[in-house]
């Protein structure tokens, strides 16, 4: 599911990129006193070298203590996990700072760039004032832990639900009063965080101005190798290349959705966001026996093929590294094996969120998942291996260029193997014994849109609402009016009930809560359709981009091993440019790969309103 998978996408960032751009904050005594006189080219490399050793040592130590906690989750564990998250993050703050002290310096182009990663590197700034400090990571441990905790008790009942139960229902009911009442009730629990939210955006701001920054969401957009401006204009420019196919399929879903619950669902409006099978209406494909075509299902179940080949965890793990040796990648160490979690244990509490870890930067590969021989634990597979195969690829790159060209990149490349699982695929490794006809496709599209394609618009709009928060464009007192207005404006929902200014909707998603910035996974969803295309055709595929699939191509393989060495060495136009000969990114790949969905969900809207 895409909700776990971007719960652990975050983890991997905080664990890795957060803490690897971290370290050292408070100036140690002794340390290199500040002088008054302008700096030389000598220190300010000196200064990034020791920046960049203290802040790898920092993101090991992260690492560990936060792989134990996850895999072991006690008191003492959560404990020293914080510490030593906390350790790596007032450090990246420190050296944040301190690199300023440089700006006016021409420097060699490595360091300069390690320079600029330092300064924009941070999700959190915080104040130089120690209580204030103290104070903005207490509210945001808070937000989260209260998200964390978050549960549902509605009245006369003993059982209180949590996120997976709620998520359960919404996924599973049928029922258009039960998913309004969990919806309801999930959101509840953001409406102690509003108070903590207005006062965690002022601290954030003024952590980011004392940086140089306008404020936190400038900072978040500094990093994308262009003007922060330019960068929100440039995730507008993507969204209209997309928007005509969304609004066909948010067309043909209302439709077939008020067939199934009458008025509920208006002809020509908004759809209420509590019937899309996802309690943030992020992804439909929940829903898709409600709407799926009558003569186009695929015709195969991949997990009723694993169960019957009694497919055990391991084996599963070797399906997804067997697709990367087939690109001519090295297989995965032998730790990778010894020191991963694959199954959730029987005796112990563990995070069985999915995500993948380098644990000492170099080649400590890990994942940690509680699998399950179904479909979707196989595509989640690949994503996992996507972001190891990664890391592994540049751990030959100084420290702090250990990462990926941009955020959305690390997400991007498991899921662009994963658009390779075909059904061709499935029968070169017997997983399957002939293919089904094309004439099925289209129920292989329309449930792939219901998972890419609806996600984009909210992929799109969390961050647009939080950067006009952070920027004073929306104030406390349209926290809540601001947020329904994206939602509206970009997904085509609405709340199925009465909202006003006692509500605090954003904060029942978790990103908000926790502070990650969101842009990311929207970028991701771009980007693996513009690898996807760039890759089946380096590996020769001339058939429908959909059916294209680059198991097995070593030259399709040596492309994208290009591109994941170069890590976060050069701007990411750099490496977009080594993968796909382009150094704009471009969605015009997702209207390729889904080209015959919209010509049938055009076929099938003639006569019915678009649009709302
Ligand atoms: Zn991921």
């Amino acid at each position: 599911m895409r909700r776990n998978r971007l719960v652990l996408l975050a983890a991997i960032t905080i664990a890795l990129f957060s803490s690897a751009i971290s370290s050292a904050a408070v100036p140690k005594k002794g340390g290199a006193p500040i002088r008054a006189q302008a700096p030389t080219v000598a220190e300010a490399k000196a200064f990034v070298d020791e920046a960049e050793g203290k802040l790898l040592e920092l993101s090991v130590e992260a690492s560990r203590a936060g792989w134990v906690q996850s895999t072991y989750i006690t008191d003492d564990t959560e404990v020293l996990a914080a510490k030593a998250s906390e350790r790596a993050i007032n450090a990246g703050v420190g050296y944040a700072k301190k690199a300023t002290r440089y700006d006016k310096l021409k420097l060699p182009e490595d360091v300069a760039r390690k320079m600029l990663l330092l300064k924009n590197g941070l999700t959190l700034a915080a104040p130089s004032n120690p209580k204030e400090s103290e104070e903005v990571t207490r509210i945001g441990a808070a937000m989260e832990g209260a998200y964390g905790k978050g549960k549902y008790c509605s009245q006369g009942k003993e059982k209180c639900l949590d996120i997976q139960e709620i998520s359960k229902i919404m996924a599973e009911s049928r029922d258009a009063a039960q998913l309004l009442d969990v919806w309801r009730g999930w959101h509840a629990i953001a409406v102690p965080m509003r108070p903590q939210f207005q006062r965690f955006v002022e601290l954030a701001n003024k952590g980011a101005r004392e940086l140089g920054f306008a404020d936190t969401g400038a900072m978040w957009r500094s990093k994308y190798d262009m003007p922060p401006d330019a960068f929100a204009k440039e995730v507008d420019r993507l969204w209209e290349q997309l928007k005509p196919l969304y609004v066909s399929l948010h067309a043909y879903v209302r439709w077939r959705l008020r067939e199934k619950y009458g008025d509920a669902v208006p002809a020509n409006g908004p759809i209420p966001a509590h019937l899309l099978g996802n309690i943030w209406a992020q992804d439909w494909s929940n829903v898709y026996d409600l709407v799926k075509p009558a003569q186009a299902d695929p015709g195969y179940d991949l997990t009723k093929i694993l169960e019957a080949k009694k497919t055990d965890a391991k084996e599963m793990v070797r399906y997804g590294e067997r697709f990367f040796t087939s690109l001519g990648f090295d297989p995965l160490p032998p730790t990778f094996w010894e020191r991963s979690l694959f199954t959730k244990p029987r005796d112990r509490e563990v995070v069985c969120h999915a995500s993948a870890w380098d644990v000492d930067n170099v080649n400590d590969l890990r994942i940690k998942m509680c699998i399950e021989a179904t479909a979707e634990d196989f595509t989640t597979i690949h994503h996992e291996l996507g972001h190891n195969f990664y890391q592994r690829a540049y751990n030959a790159k100084p420290g702090l260029f250990r990462d990926s060209a941009n955020d959305g990149f690390h997400e991007a490349v498991g899921d662009t193997i994963a658009l390779s699982i075909t059904p061709e695929y499935l029968v070169k490794i017997g997983l399957l014994d002939k293919a089904p006809d094309t004439s099925k496709d289209i129920g292989l599209l329309l449930h792939k849109a219901l998972e890419k394609l609806a996600f984009l618009p909210f992929g799109l709009l969390v961050d647009q609402w939080r950067w006009k928060v952070f920027a004073g464009d929306v104030t406390p007192a349209e926290y809540n009016h601001a947020w329904w207005e994206l939602r509206t404006k970009y997904q085509g929902v609405d709340a199925g009930v009465a909202r006003s200014e006692m509500d605090f909707d954003p904060g029942a998603k978790y990103h908000v809560a926790a502070n990650v910035p969101y842009t990311r996974y929207f970028l991701a969803a771009i980007l693996q359709f513009q690898f996807h295309r760039a890759l089946s055709q380096a590996a020769g595929c001339t058939g429908p981009l959909h059916r294209c699939s680059i198991y097995g191509n070593k030259v399709a393989g040596k492309k994208l091993d290009t591109m994941l060495q170069m890590g976060l060495s050069r701007p990411w136009q750099d490496a977009l440019e080594a993968i796909s000969g382009k150094r704009e990114m471009d969605a015009t790949a997702i209207r390729d790969y889904f080209a015959p969905l919209q010509k049938w969900l055009d076929e099938q809207n003639k006569g019915k309103p678009t649009g709302w």
